[in-house]
């Protein structure tokens, strides 16, 4: 198939999309758009590893130069594109440039969600979503610092654990009962909470920040009606997805842009793939992803659509975290009520939850567990049922699970 490929976003999305036009035989023009100044990265490590400075700048890049150049693809950076005109079937950069398209694909990520509170706009209130941030965070990541963290969500607590490995003195803001509430189950966020508590962080739990001071920088937050003195903040507050350009196109979005299950638009030119997007996922019921997963399989699912090999995207969504030494992994999407079983014991740092939805095994987190967490995703793509009881029990080995 040949044509004009136009992808919006040099995301994880945009570049896998690249990579699988080209495998399933796409021989017309590809151009990569990003706003950014770097090629595609991938953004896990600058919560971990890259923070902690134990992961080089250039291991962050997911392609080197000569892919594209070989690829053929015309790679702008630092560009922004503000329109879509689907009639005419061009886009449109800021800078007055115009691109013509057969097929387009969006893959515009997220942004962060910021705070509205009085004094959010102070100097040393900050986010983290890309290198830039990152760089800007590490100028004050210094050993002694009070680095005071709102939301208890992942990357607040991948950023808690780096500051607390690097001696900075960590507190942590939840407005939650409890850490990773969305995404973990009670038993994980009580694991968790403790860890952090022994590595020294504070955690306030229940505990919504009303608003920053300072005199022209950071020096306190203010949270259930206490101020408490800080040098820096990290915003971790959740994400919003960058769904204007087809909104302002008119493509039907609701929280993210509307895709059915081969990553089409309602415009069959316009496809979208990763956290931008929202798609009815494998159990029926509508989804926004945000995890490395779904923005590689989702943008694989819209090569194939482009090409005219469209197959339906049903993979088990899965993610993971570092903190300290803990690796949690989770496949599935947990839905309370399930019923949870718990294999191992958490105090050994090496357990694991399952979820069980009439029966049938629908998630699991596992924590420094691969083999419960590698069964287990494959438990969940098969729709297996498994008795807890036998889940539960160490004596039998992951691997005998499927079996009865
Ligand atoms: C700190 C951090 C840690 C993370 N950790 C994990 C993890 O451990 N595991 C996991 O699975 N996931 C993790 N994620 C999430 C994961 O990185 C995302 O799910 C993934 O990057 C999504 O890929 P994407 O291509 O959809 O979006 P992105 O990778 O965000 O790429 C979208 C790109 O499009 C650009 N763009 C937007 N609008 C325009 C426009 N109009 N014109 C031009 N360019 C535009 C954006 O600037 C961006 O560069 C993490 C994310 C962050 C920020």
């Amino acid at each position: 198939m040949s044509g004009q490929i136009v992808i919006v976003g040099a995301g994880q999305a945009g570049v896998q999309a690249v990579q699988s036009l080209r495998s399933e035989g796409f021989s017309g023009a590809i151009t990569m758009i990003g706003d950014e100044a770097y090629p595609p990265y991938q953004r896990p490590p600058l919560s971990k590893a890259y923070l902690l400075g134990t992961f080089a700048r250039e291991r962050l890049f997911l392609k080197p130069a000569a892919f594209y150049r070989e690829a053929g693809c015309d790679l702008i950076l630092n560009a922004r594109v503000d329109k879509i005109d689907r009639a005419a079937k061009t886009v449109s950069l800021q800078d007055g440039r115009t691109l013509a398209y057969d097929k387009l694909l969006l893959a515009t990520g997220t942004r962060v969600r910021r705070l509205a509170c009085p004094g959010a706009g102070l100097p040393g209130v900050q986010y983290l979503r890309d290198i830039a941030d990152v760089d800007g965070l590490q100028d004050g990541f210094k050993s002694g610092i009070r680095l005071a963290i709102v939301g208890g969500g992942y990357i607040g607590l991948e950023v808690a654990a780096v500051g607390a490995k690097r001696g900075l003195d960590v507190t942590v803001f939840e407005a939650a009962d409890r850490l990773m509430a969305r995404a973990v189950s009670q038993p994980v966020s009580d694991f968790y909470a403790a860890e952090h508590t022994r590595s020294g962080v504070k955690l306030n739990l229940n505990t919504g920040v009303e608003s920053f001071e300072g005199n022209n920088k950071i020096e306190a937050v203010v949270a259930g009606g206490t101020a408490h003195p800080a040098d820096m903040v990290l915003v971790g507050i959740g994400v919003v997805p960058n769904d204007m350009l087809a909104r302002e196109s008119g493509l039907p979005c609701q929280d993210g842009i509307i895709v059915d299950r081969n990553a089409m638009t309602s415009d069959p030119s316009i496809f979208a793939a990763g956290d931008c997007t929202r798609h009815h996922g494998r159990e029926g019921i509508e989804i926004r992803l945000e995890c490395v997963q779904n923005a590689i399989d989702q943008a694989k699912h819209a090569a194939l659509a482009m090409v005219g090999r469209a197959k339906i995207y049903s993979e088990v969504p899965w993610f993971w975290s570092d903190q300290y030494d803990l690796k949690l992994q989770i496949a599935g999407l947990a839905r309370p009520p399930d019923r949870l079983v718990l294999r191992g014991d958490p105090a050994s740092r090496k357990f694991a939850v399952f979820h069980l939805r009439d029966g049938v095994v629908a998630a699991v987190e596992a924590i420094n567990a691969a083999p419960e967490y590698l069964t287990g995703r494959k438990l969940i793509a098969d729709g297996a049922k498994v008795p807890p009881e036998k889940l539960a029990d160490l004596s039998i080995p992951m691997k005998q699970m499927a079996q009865d």
